[in-house]
């Protein structure tokens, strides 16, 4: 959808800035930081930090970055689905102003979801934008000829033993295919998505992420919040969250209700703000008078949990 939606910068006016760097791996290269988010621009050696007001302007600073940043910014959720399910029409009336960041590129994408595998999205931020920092600024090569040992240091809250996956996938990257992911960009999304698990480290979650969020191929990123979600509301009539569910996940949301990739960003949202996994919020759920909730039942004492 990247470069499909004419945006003025004065539309970002309407931006959510939480829910948008919350839940895109786009946007784990912002780190959190005071009231807002810093990020580490590696061709001039700075950090740049954006900060949302009481009133919803976004501040930058160093002000000359500012177009840069918010150039970065693609479309609102409002323009992902145009499908008829009415849980997902409501979601993205509530979520409209979460907003797509652009295209990544997919080296950064990959090690990015590495960082984050069995790890919180807050933990991969802080060790990426050290990385970043350290090396000033990674690349497929700087990885693949790392020092292990430092590395292992560097990444340690987000495992160090994914300094391993890291030098020897871009090892491979540059052996294969010449140090760049790019035609991944074209080729069919079976045959990137394949390659990309072929790949040291990389699983079907981690594919799918930087076929979504770095190759533009429409890929709904399965895990197992998805997996909650998609069961208590009915999206899809798989349970739990085993490898066999999260594929048939998949096929519901992808090809039964047609949910281009960018969209499944609504179901995360809810799942973050209302369907958590211990006591859903149900009575603040914006879908409560829609949704079946599969899968829940009363427990006393303890409100609703999963069965
Ligand atoms: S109503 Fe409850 S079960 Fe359904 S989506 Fe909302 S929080 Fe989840």
């Amino acid at each position: 959808m990247s470069g499909d939606v004419p945006v003025m910068y004065s539309d970002t006016g309407s931006v959510d800035l939480r829910s948008t760097m919350d839940i895109q791996i786009t946007a784990l290269e912002w780190m959190p930081f005071g009231d807002g988010y810093l990020k580490y621009y590696p061709d001039t050696d700075e950090d740049v930090y954006l900060e949302q007001t009481q009133d919803g302007s976004l501040i930058v600073r160093p002000e000359k970055y500012r177009e840069r940043v918010l150039s970065e910014f693609d479309y609102p959720l409002d323009q992902v689905y145009h499908g008829e399910n009415e849980l997902l029409l409501r979601l993205k009336e509530y979520y409209k102003n979460c907003w797509a960041l652009k295209l990544h590129d997919p080296y950064i994408s990959l090690i990015i979801t590495i960082l984050t595998q069995n790890k919180t999205a807050d933990s991969a931020r802080k060790t990426f934008h050290r990385l970043q920092h350290h090396y000033k600024g990674i690349d497929v090569y700087k990885m693949a000829s790392a020092d292990k040992k430092e590395l292992e240091e560097l990444i340690r809250t987000s495992g160090p033993y994914k300094a391993d996956f890291i030098i020897r996938c871009s090892q491979e990257i540059i052996d294969r295919w010449g140090g760049s992911l790019e035609w991944m960009r074209t080729a069919p999304t079976q045959e990137a998505r394949e390659a990309l698990m072929s790949l040291y480290g990389v699983g079907p979650k981690t594919a799918d992420c930087v076929l979504l969020f770095a190759l533009g191929h429409s890929v709904v990123a399965v895990d197992t919040h998805i997996c909650r979600v998609s069961e208590r509301t009915g999206l899809s009539l798989a349970t739990g969250d085993s490898e066999a569910a999260k594929r048939r996940v998949k096929e519901d949301l992808e090809r039964k209700h047609r949910i281009p990739g960018m969209a499944h960003l609504l179901i995360i949202n809810l799942g973050r703000d209302f369907c958590k996994a211990v006591l859903p919020l149900h009575h603040e759920c914006p879908v409560e008078d829609i949704c079946p909730k599969r899968g829940i039942r009363k427990e006393k004492g303890l409100g609703l949990i999963e069965e």
